[in-house]
């Protein structure tokens, strides 16, 4: 689960990391109140959408030279002004994809004067199963550039879980930061409260770019992206609370109130297979044949009819869907619940696209049975390959 850059601030101030005072504005006429309450002479107005590259993106409708989604303004008639063009648009960032997002909350902060731009990151390390800080002299900008083209300024180390963080861990940063005197000291304390915050709530990812040396020589936080384990997020209340369904893919949505294991991707073919690793497995053997999944989804094993008609519906209202393989293997998922569900989908909502059908398993003689009797065009498959190869087919021909 993602959050908010204000809302990561907010919780990063009340750790008592460095970030500057701001003000968060819903609505138009709440911007100028909020821009005074802050003393001049920058202030920041910056959207609010859970995507980064937002300086450099660009409105939908922009006028000619526009600027993005993170303004300067030199006065608090001017940040008012920003930050009420900003409310409401439709923002376009390099992670946004072409459709952008809409901007529904914009933060106005205290500007600051910037010496330097740092990156900053910690994650959970797959490879080593532990935290991991990644720093990079190399702030502001995109970090997977600098990864791809000068992999040298980054420097990546783990922190082992038994000790956890020691001041050592951020003096090496700091060096490889090239900081100075007391900003040495600051960082040290500064990683620290970064890694109890990332452990105390069962973070992902938490991600500072840029973390800043201000002109008056300071550490602060100007940005911040936090990812949480979403495993974990029924042990923080306060946590689930910052969480913005606005924000979130609407089918991703959908199918995390019926329990169902989705993730959209950006191929053609939709999938819908129960079992996390027939999901993949059919993913994989889609891209095999030379197509992409449009989605990973796993119904999971006791799944209803109405689990498998909602699934079914998230799967065709996805307009890059050019067709489906339905891929089950009945264990305890029987065959023809999935069958019964296929169809009253399709009788719902309509047929626009190929479908394949693959079913094996209990009740598997039953499950075909409906679906033959269905009078609806299904192409039905015998195992795995030969059902990605007959969805393939008839989506490229
Ligand atoms: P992003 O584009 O979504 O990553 O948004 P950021 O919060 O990182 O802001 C983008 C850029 O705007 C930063 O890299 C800075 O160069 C600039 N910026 C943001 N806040 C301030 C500020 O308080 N003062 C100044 N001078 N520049 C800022
Ligand atoms: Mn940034």
């Amino acid at each position: 689960m993602n959050i908010h850059e204000y809302q990561a601030k907010s919780l990063l101030r009340s750790y008592g990391a460095p970030v500057s005072d701001g003000r968060i504005v819903m609505k138009a006429e709440e911007a100028k109140t909020a821009a005074g309450e802050m003393d001049g002479p920058l202030w920041v107005v910056k959207a609010q959408i859970h995507a980064g590259g937002r300086g450099k993106g660009s409105f939908k409708e922009a006028s000619a030279g526009e600027k993005g989604g993170v303004r300067l303004a030199k006065s608090v008639e001017e940040a008012a002004e920003e930050a009420q063009k900003m409310l409401g648009r439709t923002l376009v960032t390099h992670q946004t994809g072409p459709a952008g997002k809409q901007v529904n909350r914009v933060y106005i902060e205290a500007g600051s004067g910037i010496e330097t731009e740092l990156y900053l990151a910690l994650l959970v390390d797959r490879v080593t199963s532990r935290i991991s800080f990644v720093c990079s002299t190399e702030g502001g900008m995109d970090i997977e550039e600098v990864a791809a083209n000068t992999p040298e300024k980054l420097l990546s180390f783990s922190v082992d879980p038994v000790t956890g963080y020691q001041p050592f861990h951020g003096r090496r940063i700091a060096f490889e930061l090239g900081l100075k005197g007391p900003q040495v000291k600051q960082c040290v304390a500064l990683m620290g409260t970064l890694y109890k915050l990332f452990t105390d709530k069962d973070m992902e990812m938490l991600e500072i770019n840029p973390l800043i040396v201000t002109d008056g020589g300071d550490l602060k936080v100007l940005d911040a992206k936090f990812g949480f384990d979403g495993n974990a997020i029924y042990r923080h209340p306060d946590i689930a609370a910052l969480r913005d369904e606005t924000e979130e893919d609407p089918k991703e949505l959908q199918a995390s109130k019926y329990d169902l294991n989705y993730i959209a991707l950006d191929g053609e073919i939709g999938c819908m297979v129960n079992g996390a690793g027939l999901a993949m497995a059919t993913m994989d053997i889609i891209k095999l044949y030379g197509a992409e999944p449009a989605n990973f989804l796993d119904v999971g094993g006791g799944a209803t009819k109405d689990k498998v008609t909602e699934a079914f519906k998230i799967i065709t209202s996805d307009p890059n869907v050019k067709g489906i393989l339905v891929n089950i293997f009945g264990g305890i998922m029987r065959c023809d619940v999935i069958a019964e569900g296929v169809i009253a989908a399709v009788k719902e909502v309509g047929l626009q696209v190929p479908l394949v059908v693959r079913l094996e398993g209990t009740n598997v003689e039953k499950g075909k049975e409906i679906i033959a009797n269905s009078g609806l065009n299904v192409i039905a498959a015998e195992n795995l390959k030969d059902g990605a190869e007959k969805i393939v087919k008839a989506v490229k021909g």
